[in-house]
């Protein structure tokens, strides 16, 4: 009897091994952040982000954006392989870090977190939400309070006065509790204008919007130009 268990054990251990192998064979594996051969995520790379920094931007009088990273090096790239490579296993160490920076800031604070709606647009290119995953991810407490109010054009290749212009009105909320404490998440700031229409449908919902938390922030006088797949 202890025998069989135990060659099921291996057969299904075999099995499996052949499927990753197979797999291997069809997609080589290389870490996110660094290259690193063989390792969907790195032992560095995965110990870098859980360890966020401290940044902050303000983005008018009373709304702060907190990240956990610049948008450049190992914490770009993993985004990016979650955004444009398909690869949402990464979604967990990004939320985790999300979770790690939201502690620092709001220690303790009952709030819920609204994560900023994925373009339909966007939804139909990855066939996920990218936004949306990392902060289910993060098991930070959230709310789908925003839904899109009208078609964007593609913020990419905007200034960001033309930002500011393209998302005015596009987002609504519904779902918060006057006088309840909500935090904007997205994966990237470059301009605000995104975290900002978000804060003021969310304030005219009842909302009291106490900060925006993001993966990383672009370089502030960097061009937005610099940033392909920021804010869409
Ligand atoms: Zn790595």
């Amino acid at each position: 009897m202890r025998q069989h268990r135990a060659m099921a054990v291996s057969l299904a251990e075999l099995a499996r091994r052949a499927a990753a192998d197979a797999l291997a064979l069809v997609l080589p594996v290389s870490c996110a952040g660094c290259g690193t051969l063989d390792v969907a995520l790195c032992a560095a790379c995965r110990r870098l982000l859980s360890t966020p920094l401290p940044l902050t931007r303000r983005l008018g009088p009373r709304l702060d954006v907190h990240s956990a990273f610049a948008y450049e090096g190992e914490p770009a790239a993993v985004l990016r392989a979650l955004k444009e490579d398909g690869r949402t296993s990464l979604a967990r160490p990004l939320g985790l870090a999300l979770a790690a920076r939201a502690a620092s800031v709001f220690p303790g604070d009952r709030m819920r977190y609204v994560a900023v709606p994925t373009s339909p647009a966007a939804m139909r290119r990855r066939g996920y939400r990218v936004v949306e995953l990392v902060l289910r991810r993060s098991g930070l407490p959230a709310v789908p309070a925003l839904r899109t109010a009208r078609r964007t054009a593609d913020q990419r290749r905007l200034g960001r006065d033309d930002r500011a212009r393209n998302v005015s009105g596009s987002l609504t909320a519904a779902g918060v509790t006057p006088g309840e404490k909500v935090v904007v998440v997205d994966d990237v700031v470059t301009t605000g204008a995104t975290l900002s229409e978000a804060a003021r449908a969310l304030e005219r919902a009842g909302g009291v919007v106490v900060g925006a938390l993001t993966v990383a922030a672009t370089p502030k006088r960097g061009s937005a130009r610099d940033t392909a797949t920021s804010e869409d």
